[in-house]
């Protein structure tokens, strides 16, 4: 590996709210960025032209790997049109949203791709605490994972997780204090029915990212 380049981050950047704040969370905290997006197979490709976009105004460098094999080793509403995704958390197990392996396979990839540049700094904007049922969201996961991709690459990777305990009004908060709340708001994609911005307002994304937005504007008012 080149000597281990501390000054660079590598974001795994969908170009929704959650990484595109991470995004800027790390323009913050490093000399330079590379985004790195993956075209899994998801439903909504509108995803990775808000990605290319937002990365080029944040002046970062930008990669697309296709691996949109993950999306066909197991089906789930995301990335097969014939499956109605669930509208509420189901009682038990994962929604049907949940693309199994997804982190898995983005974090290890990520780290292949970061140790050929001798990157060794890995942002990804998983939460645990507005958790929407992906076991591959949580903390454990995320360490465990870490401690593997050192292990198997016999590496010092370290990966960040700036949202893992903060909820999605304080994500609101975190784009704020960065300066991009209006461009985290207008130019990301998060809704599951693939519009931008403020989206559809009805899928289970919408609601939880519009909740947040509220919230976070009601406390921002009263201050
Ligand atoms: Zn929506």
């Amino acid at each position: 590996m080149n000597p281990m380049n501390k000054e660079t981050a590598l974001v795994v950047f969908s170009g929704g709210q959650d990484s595109t704040t991470c995004l800027f969370w790390a323009r913050r905290h490093f000399r330079s960025v590379v985004a790195l997006t993956f075209a899994y197979g998801q439903k909504h490709v509108a995803e990775i032209d808000c990605a290319r976009a937002i990365a080029e105004e944040a002046g970062v460098e930008w990669h697309l790997m296709d691996v949109s094999f993950i999306g066909s080793l197991g089906r789930n509403a995301l990335t097969d049109s014939s499956i109605p995704m669930d509208e509420e958390k189901p009682a038990e197990g994962p929604p049907n949203t949940f693309v199994p392996g997804r982190n898995l396979f983005f974090l290890s990839i990520a780290a292949v791709f970061a140790r050929e540049r001798g990157i060794n700094h890995i942002v990804t904007g998983v939460s645990q605490t507005d958790y929407s049922g992906y076991p591959d969201c949580r903390d454990a996961f995320i360490k465990a994972l870490n401690v593997s991709l050192n292990l198997g690459m016999e590496e010092q990777f370290v990966i960040h997780t700036p949202l893992m305990w903060i909820d999605k009004a304080q994500t609101w908060q975190m784009a704020d204090e960065l300066g991009v709340l209006d461009l985290v708001r207008t130019r990301t994609l998060t809704c599951y029915n693939g519009i931008p911005g403020d989206g559809c307002g009805q899928c289970p994304s919408c609601k939880l990212r519009r909740a947040g937005l509220q919230q976070y504007l009601r406390v921002r008012s009263e201050e």
